[in-house]
């Protein structure tokens, strides 16, 4: 039986492809510090014998006894408050923590996978934005902290494949969402979704009128489990080209929650990217990917979760 390391295994993305990759019989030691993951994520898997929960920060050595075939590095705060409030951990677990993760598959000749961002194309003036876009990124803002830290992981794990040869893979993860995303970690849906449900003021930033491209995660895990079985060391995007509105999203959410709640309008916050959408023309060229599920049908399931959430 194979064998991965996830790291931020117990975060939203990271537990789902624990899952994934369970349910494909892969073995799993899944590696969290809990910062901004939650047990809870991972609780379903505590009966399985081939998975493992290691509570470590990333950021140090990283030692896992036997076999490893992937190491899949997912750690780091995600949200745009998470690295507000985090800004030093979301730097050093986007560097020291890449290079701790790339030295284990180096040490075991494992395949690594790291989890990149639409985030590195920073507020992009081409829209869709293609794996060739260098990107608008300011380094000093406040959303460098997670940019910045991004890019040098993509930058560092180009360089373990050239230079030390490790087979890599880069993803590049657009907006995302889906049941164990975290209620307050401040991203658009988690809080239209409270607001709706307690019927408070659904808080849109700006007019509203920046967009962005939401995919389902049951659709973003396929892609980034094909992508793990490629041999593409250069980066693909993953994500629903599906673009919306922030503020028609917030009207789809507070129609499908039937909700009375109201829009009112706060500031934008600073860097907030004006466009995003996916080209996803290499993902469907290289991986035969593309998303499944439509968002109503993916709003609704996540709903359902968050309903029982709260
Ligand atoms: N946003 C909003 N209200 C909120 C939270 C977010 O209008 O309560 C906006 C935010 O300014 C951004 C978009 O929704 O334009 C998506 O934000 P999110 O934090 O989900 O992720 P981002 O794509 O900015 O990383």
């Amino acid at each position: 039986m194979k064998k991965a390391v996830i790291t931020g295994g117990a975060g939203f993305l990271g537990s789902h492809l624990c899952d994934k990759l369970l349910k494909n019989d892969i073995a799993v030691v899944c590696i969290d510090n809990l910062l901004t993951g939650d047990i809870s994520n991972i609780e379903h898997l505590f009966g399985n014998e081939n998975f493992t929960f290691i509570k470590h920060d990333v950021t140090n050595f990283i030692h896992v006894p036997g076999e490893v075939d992937y190491v899949l590095h997912f750690a780091s705060p995600a949200s745009p408050i998470d690295y507000l409030k985090l800004p030093i951990q979301t730097l050093k677990v986007g560097s020291l923590g890449t290079h701790k993760a790339l030295g284990l598959a180096k040490e075991k000749g494992a395949t690594f996978l790291i989890a990149s961002t639409s985030e590195v194309y920073g507020d992009p003036d081409i829209n869709p934005q293609n794996e060739e876009y260098w990107g608008n990124v300011n380094p000093i803002g406040p959303r460098g902290v997670y940019d910045e830290a991004k890019r040098f992981g993509e930058a560092i794990t180009m360089a373990y494949h050239r230079y030390h040869g490790v087979d890599t893979r880069i993803v590049r993860i657009f907006n995302t969402y889906g049941p164990r995303m975290r209620l307050n970690d401040g991203r658009a849906l988690p809080a239209f979704v409270s607001q709706a449900l307690k019927g408070e003021d659904v808080t849109v930033f700006g007019d509203g009128s920046q967009t962005r491209s939401f995919c389902y995660v049951d659709d973003l895990v396929e892609g980034i489990y094909r992508l793990l079985l490629s041999d593409e060391h250069e980066p693909v995007n993953i994500g629903n080209p599906d673009e919306i509105s922030i503020l028609q999203f917030a009207e789809e959410v507070i129609e499908l929650l039937n909700s009375p709640s109201k829009i009112v309008r706060k500031p934008l916050p600073i860097d907030d990217p004006k466009v995003r959408r996916p080209d996803i023309s290499k993902a469907k060229r290289v991986l035969n990917w593309e998303p499944k599920v439509n968002r109503r049908e993916g709003l609704i399931k996540t709903l359902d979760y968050f309903k029982k959430k709260i």
